[in-house]
């Protein structure tokens, strides 16, 4: 990073939950949000570049490009790069970047911050920067940021989520003045090297050891309680199924198959999918548990006729199985009990297409009226 000079903090909660600002004390009139110079689609900026595969460019080709459109349209402005970030321990972090003097700053926060909520303390920071460094002071500051949904609730006076940091940023940019506050989003991992510096602040972060103090939005506090109810009930219903045997089957699968958007399918289907989700199919082992049936063994393989077996194995259902199989490794995945039933570490696009192929499965199996 050559000459770059880094600044380390540590973030923490003063445990305090920052309370909503009312309308009538927003720093920002209603008609002003038209003045907010914030682009979060970036097409209409004609930044074409950025919407087509950059990847595939040389990097100083798309840098060069970005710094160009830039300095020929808005040649006064000193550009501010910022990020979010959040490590796969939990950690959250963020960071920003100002080219001009080569500054690079990174914030170490309360894990309990969303990424939104790092995304947006970055851009704070970043404006307090823009109104206190002697350096900008003067000048129209443009701030790149990768998140789109940050600038879509800086430029909205209508939505009212993480409003406490949302009018302390509206209010700096009222104060450094409306039409000297630049916001655009900059596609992430783009070989821009200003968002590659913000980014890579932002995880640098991770390790900070100094400490500054934050608040919390009502949003990142909903979001804390969400997770710890979730924690102490799924507790509860590890215990519940360990102590009644009911539920053995969902508990095996683990975390791995949760929710998934089943887009548009018969409501049959959807049930009969569900059911076989949480272990309620009507496989022989499962209705021989409720006396429904006589016996839990698959009278055609002499094996115990469990969903698995149903899926994977059973020689019942070869044709079937084989279309299914050979679908889901068109989708480049991996064949076995998780990811069939739509769950593992997929998009959730390529998990929606699963669930559609199992529908299939089950209606070419004739498994629709399962109990
Ligand atoms: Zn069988």
């Amino acid at each position: 990073m050559g000459s770059l000079q880094v600044v380390s903090n540590r973030v923490v909660s003063n445990g305090k939950f920052a309370s909503c600002p009312s309308r009538e004390s927003w720093p920002l009139v209603p008609n002003e949000a038209d003045k907010l110079l914030i682009e979060v689609n970036s097409s209409s900026i004609c930044l074409d570049l950025l919407s087509s595969d950059v990847n595939s460019m040389p990097r100083e080709i798309t840098e060069n490009c970005f710094q160009d459109f830039w300095k020929q349209n808005y040649p006064q402005h000193v550009q501010i790069y910022t990020d979010g970030s959040r490590s796969a321990t939990g950690s959250v972090s963020a960071g920003l970047y100002l080219p001009s003097t080569n500054l690079a700053t990174g914030w170490l926060l309360n894990p309990v911050h969303t990424i939104l909520g790092a995304e947006l303390f970055a851009i704070l920071k970043a404006m307090q920067l823009a109104i206190t460094d002697e350096s900008l002071k003067d000048k129209p500051i443009l701030i790149l940021t990768d998140s789109r949904a940050a600038l879509q609730i800086l430029s909205s006076l209508s939505v009212c989520s993480y409003c406490s940091i949302i009018a302390q940023i509206h209010k700096l940019m009222q104060i450094k003045g409306l039409d000297r506050v630049m916001m655009c989003w900059v596609r992430g991992h783009s070989n821009i090297r200003g968002n590659e510096v913000a980014d890579r602040i932002a995880n640098l972060a991770h390790a900070n050891d100094r400490s500054a103090r934050s608040s919390l939005c009502f949003e990142e506090w909903l979001c804390l309680l969400k997770n710890k109810f979730l924690k102490y009930w799924s507790l509860w219903w590890s215990e519940e199924v360990q102590s009644s045997g009911k539920g053995t089957f969902r508990l095996g699968l683990g975390e791995t198959v949760n929710y998934v958007d089943y887009g548009p399918l018969p409501r049959s289907v959807e049930c009969a999918v569900a059911r076989l989700r949480l272990g309620h199919a009507g496989v022989k082992a499962h209705l021989a548990r409720f006396n429904l049936v006589n016996s839990g063994i698959c009278p055609t393989c002499n094996t115990e006729d469990t969903i698995e077996h149903f899926i994977l194995h059973c020689s019942l259902y070869i044709n079937q199985r084989r279309e299914f199989r050979s679908n889901l490794e068109n989708l480049l995945l991996p064949w076995n009990l998780i990811t069939a039933l739509g769950g593992g570490d997929i998009p959730q696009k390529r998990r929606t297409a699963v669930i559609h192929r199992l529908g299939q499965y089950l209606l070419k199996c004739s498994m629709m009226n399962t109990r």
